[in-house]
């Protein structure tokens, strides 16, 4: 490991802890580090005083890089998307959807994505590159930081609390799953980011050999598959990938997943007009599902001129969802957010966008 001059940002505990004693020190200044960036939120190594002078010093030739704010947008319905800014340049989007009784944020875990999901705009990046746990991590503590900044200048004593992380924005999180697990477990340690496993999704196309290392992680989070077929034939054409890890394979795997009391695994089904809408795709999708502990989530398919494919209309969601409940599944049908400045599932994408709402540049 080289000694100096590392980026602190995405290190786990132990890693921190483990550079520190490579440095020679104690490695309970590395658990004062680890808490110092994540707990605390102190980005400034020269002011984390509970840190030696000494080691200040040592440490000087370190980083702690955050992404920095492109632009950010505000939708009519108090969503907010911030295209931040990558060390090499690279742009990646997170969405932060405030709701009465939680604040969650999407983060991107590539940017670009190679998978090629026929309805996603995200796809035409096509694959770039992974991000790194810091990246991970980096959009979260920017998003924080920004929100206290912001409301303390408007609402003196307000505080912002992030309660929800879901891994549903730009690209395939269990093709970098090596980084995803540390920044798991960064968000969930109660030294770190304190947030409630129970309150972190990952959402998947469903991969099969890392749906089952997941399963193996020191942390769990919720599992979401975007299922959005019923058969073999449209998903292989909706999401390529289903010719290599077909539905059946998909769902076996979700059947061994670990569950907690109470938890589900969340099948995401993305509606799309005369392709995946049908009555018996919904009697289909019952079927398939009957063995699994699950919940289904019904999406518009959101707007984005994506290979000539449209929404199913709000009736047939309705009508789509009233077989699956009269068959005992749950099932929801979820308003998109923040759509009006392309923030939704499936619009992330690094163009600027036409939209009427205030844009902050950074
Ligand atoms: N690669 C992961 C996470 C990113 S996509 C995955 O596929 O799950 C996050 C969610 O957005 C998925 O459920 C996907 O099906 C959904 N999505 C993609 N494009 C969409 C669109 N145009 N409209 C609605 N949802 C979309």
């Amino acid at each position: 490991m080289e000694p100096l001059g590392r980026d602190l940002l995405g290190l786990t505990a132990t890693e921190l802890v483990e550079y520190l004693s490579s440095l020679g020190e104690k490695p309970y200044h590395g658990l004062q580090l680890y808490r110092a960036l994540y707990h605390q939120r102190q980005f400034n190594l020269r002011a984390i005083t509970e840190l030696s002078k000494s080691l200040r010093e040592k440490l000087s030739r370190c980083s702690i890089t955050l992404p920095k704010l492109h632009t950010r947008q505000q939708a009519l319905d108090g969503t907010e998307k911030y295209l931040l800014q990558l060390e090499d340049g690279e742009k990646i989007e997170c969405v932060l959807i405030p709701e009465k009784r939680r604040n969650t944020l999407c983060i991107s875990t590539q940017v670009g994505c190679p998978l090629d999901c026929r309805f996603c705009l995200t796809a035409m990046l096509g694959s770039r590159r992974n991000l790194t746990s810091g990246e991970i991590i980096g959009q979260i503590l920017y998003v924080i930081r920004d929100k206290e900044l912001r409301l303390k200048s408007s609402r003196p004593g307000a505080v912002f609390k992030l309660t929800n992380v879901v891994l549903m924005g730009m690209g395939e999180p269990l093709l970098n799953l090596k980084n995803v697990i540390k920044s798991l477990v960064i968000m969930a340690d109660p030294q770190g980011l304190a947030l409630s496993p129970r309150r972190i999704t990952l959402s998947t196309v469903g991969l099969i050999p890392q749906i089952t290392q997941l399963a193996h992680a020191p942390i769990l989070p919720n599992l979401a598959i975007s299922l959005s077929a019923t058969t073999n034939a449209v998903r292989d054409h909706l999401i390529p990938v289903n010719r290599k890890y077909p539905i059946q394979d998909v769902l076996q795997a979700c059947a061994q997943f670990p569950l907690k009391r109470g938890q589900k695994i969340t099948f995401e089904y993305v509606l799309i007009g005369g392709v995946n809408d049908s009555d018996n795709d919904a009697r289909r999708l019952v079927k398939l599902l009957a063995s699994i502990r699950s919940k289904v989530n019904l999406l518009p398919l959101n707007p984005g001129k994506i290979n000539g494919l449209t929404s199913a209309s709000t009736k047939r969601m309705s009508q789509f969802r009233e077989i699956l409940v009269a068959k005992g599944l749950s099932a929801y049908i979820r308003q998109p957010r923040g759509s009006d400045i392309f923030a939704a599932c499936g619009q992330l994408h690094l163009t600027e966008q036409t939209c009427h709402s205030p844009l902050v540049a950074g």
